[in-house]
C-alpha cells in the first residue's frame, strides 16, 4: 500500500473508532492513560486504549509477533501526523512504552519479551523505574540497594527515591547491588520487581507545591526470581546505560503540540496580535528561532531513530538530545508563557482558561526535565568525555 492511500485508510480508521472525547486537549491527568491495575480510566479512554492495542498502534514500530505495529518509520509519521491533525490525544503513554519495552526489544530474553512486552502493549501493566536513591543520583553507580543469591531468586533490601508514580505502578525495573566487592559499576544487575510481591513498600512524597508523583520505595527482604534478570547478573550497568539512552531520547521528545497550525505561531498571533505575521517583531523573531531549534532537533532524531532501526544501538550521543531537547523545550514553554503575558500567571482560578493554565504547569513541568534521567550538567559531561573524547 502506497502511503498515500495508508493515510487515508488511516484517517477514515480514526475517525470511526476513536471515541469523540478522545479529540481535543485532554480536561484533566485522569484522561491521559497510563495503563495498568491500579487506576481506574472512564470508558472512553479505556475503549481508545482497547482499539489502539488491538492493532497494535499504543505501539506502532514495535514487532507483530510482540502485539505491536509493525509499521514502518514513514507509516508511523503518517499515523502521528493524522492523530495531530484531529487532534486525536495518544491511547496510552508511560515508562513501559518508552523505556523498559524498547529495552526489552532489544537486550531481553525471548521469555522476557513474551511474558512482558505484549501487556505493554495493551496498557495491562504500568512500570515504574528504581534507579535514584538517598545517596545516589547523579553518582548511580554508587547504589546500594542490594540482592542475594538465594536458590533461584535474588532477595532484595534497600531504598530507593524519587520513583515517580510507584504508588500506580504494577512492576518496577530496579538496579541493584549484586556483588558489593566489585568495582562499583561492576557489581550491578538489572532486575524487574513484581511491585505487588511481599516486603514493597511506598511512601508518596509531598511536594511544597501539594501532591506530588514521587514515591519513597522500601524493598524488605523481597523475592525476585532469577529468571527477572536483564542481561547478564553484574552486567547490569550496560543495560541502566541502554535504558537511559531510551529515556533521554524520550524526555528529548517532549513537544507534543506539532499539530499542523503551528499552535506556537497560532498563540503569538491570538495573544500578541498580527494577521499574516506575529505583530511584535522581538517576539516573531523568537518564535522563528524556536521552531527552527525544534525542526534540526526533530530532524536528528529522525536520523537517531533509523539508525535505531537499522540495528544500531543508541550510544552516548543520546545525552545531546537529552539535553538540547530539554534546553529547547525550557526555551519554548518560556517563550509561551511570555507569549501569554498576565494570563501566564496562574496556577488556578477563573481568570484563566484550561489552555492558559496547561501552558503555565507544562513551563513549571519543563524544569523537571532538566533534572530527571541525569542533569543537564551530566550531560554535559558525558557530552565533554564519550562523545568529544575530551581528558578528565
Ligand atoms: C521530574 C523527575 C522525575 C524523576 N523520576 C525518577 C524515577 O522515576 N526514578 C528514579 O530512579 N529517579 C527519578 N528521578 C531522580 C533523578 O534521576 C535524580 O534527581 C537525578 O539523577 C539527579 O540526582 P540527585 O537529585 O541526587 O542530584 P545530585 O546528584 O545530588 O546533584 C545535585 C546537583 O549537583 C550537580 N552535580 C552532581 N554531580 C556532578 C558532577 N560530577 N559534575 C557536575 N555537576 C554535578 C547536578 O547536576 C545537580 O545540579 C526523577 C527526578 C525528577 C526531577
Amino acid at each position: 500500500m502506497d502511503l498515500e492511500q495508508f493515510r487515508e485508510e488511516t484517517r477514515q480508521w480514526l475517525l470511526a473508532n476513536a471515541p469523540k472525547s478522545m479529540f481535543g486537549t485532554p480536561k484533566s491527568m485522569d484522561d491521559i492513560c497510563w495503563g495498568g491495575r491500579k487506576t481506574h480510566y472512564p470508558t472512553d479512554v479505556k475503549r481508545w486504549l482497547d482499539v489502539m492495542a488491538e492493532r497494535g498502534w499504543t505501539a506502532p514500530t514495535w514487532p507483530k509477533q510482540y502485539g505491536g505495529g509493525g509499521l514502518s518509520r514513514d507509516e508511523v509519521k503518517v499515523l502521528n501526523q493524522e492523530m495531530a491533525r484531529l487532534q486525536l490525544r495518544p491511547p496510552l503513554t508511560g515508562f513501559g512504552l518508552s523505556m523498559i519495552g524498547p529495552l526489552l526489544l532489544q537486550e531481553g530474553s525471548e521469555a522476557l519479551k513474551r511474558t512482558h512486552i505484549p501487556p505493554i502493549v495493551r496498557g495491562e501493566i504500568r512500570w515504574c523505574q528504581g534507579y535514584s536513591e538517598p545517596g545516589s543520583g547523579s553518582d548511580l553507580a554508587s547504589l546500594q540497594t542490594k540482592a542475594e543469591v538465594d536458590g533461584d531468586s535474588f532477595v532484595l533490601n534497600g531504598q530507593k527515591v524519587w520513583t515517580s508514580y510507584a504508588d500506580k505502578a504494577d512492576w518496577m525495573f530496579i538496579l541493584v547491588r549484586t556483588d558489593p566487592k566489585a568495582k562499583k559499576q561492576e557489581g550491578i544487575t538489572f532486575l524487574l520487581m513484581d511491585m505487588d510481591a511481599p516486603g514493597v513498600s511506598v511512601k508518596p512524597i509531598r511536594l511544597i507545591s501539594g501532591t506530588s508523583p514521587f514515591c519513597e520505595t522500601f524493598i524488605e527482604n523481597v523475592r525476585v526470581s532469577r529468571a527477572n534478570v536483564v542481561g547478564q547478573v553484574n552486567g547490569g550497568w550496560a543495560i541502566a546505560k541502554a535504558l537511559l539512552g531510551h529515556e533521554r531520547t524520550m524526555i528529548a521528545d517532549v513537544f507534543k503540540d506539532r499539530v499542523p497550525g503551528n499552535p506556537l505561531v497560532e498563540l503569538a498571533r491570538r495573544y500578541v496580535g498580527g494577521d499574516s505575521r506575529i505583530a511584535d517583531p522581538i517576539i516573531r523573531d523568537r518564535v522563528t528561532q524556536s521552531e527552527m531549534d525544534q525542526h534540526c532537533l526533530d530532524l536528528t532524531l529522525d536520523r537517531s531513530r533509523d539508525s535505531a532501526k537499522a540495528g544500531h544501538k543508541p550510544g552516548p550521543e543520546t545525552s545531546i538530545f537529552k539535553y538540547y531537547g530539554t534546553e529547547t523545550n525550557m526555551r519554548r514553554r518560556e517563550l509561551m508563557v511570555e507569549i501569554l503575558g498576565p494570563q501566564g500567571l496562574g496556577w488556578e482560578g477563573n481568570g484563566f482558561d484550561g489552555k492558559e493554565l496547561g501552558i503555565t504547569r507544562d513551563w513549571l513541568r519543563s524544569r523537571g526535565n532538566s533534572i530527571e534521567g541525569g542533569t543537564s550538567e551530566i550531560q554535559l559531561n558525558v557530552i565533554a568525555k564519550r562523545v568529544l573524547g575530551l581528558p578528565d
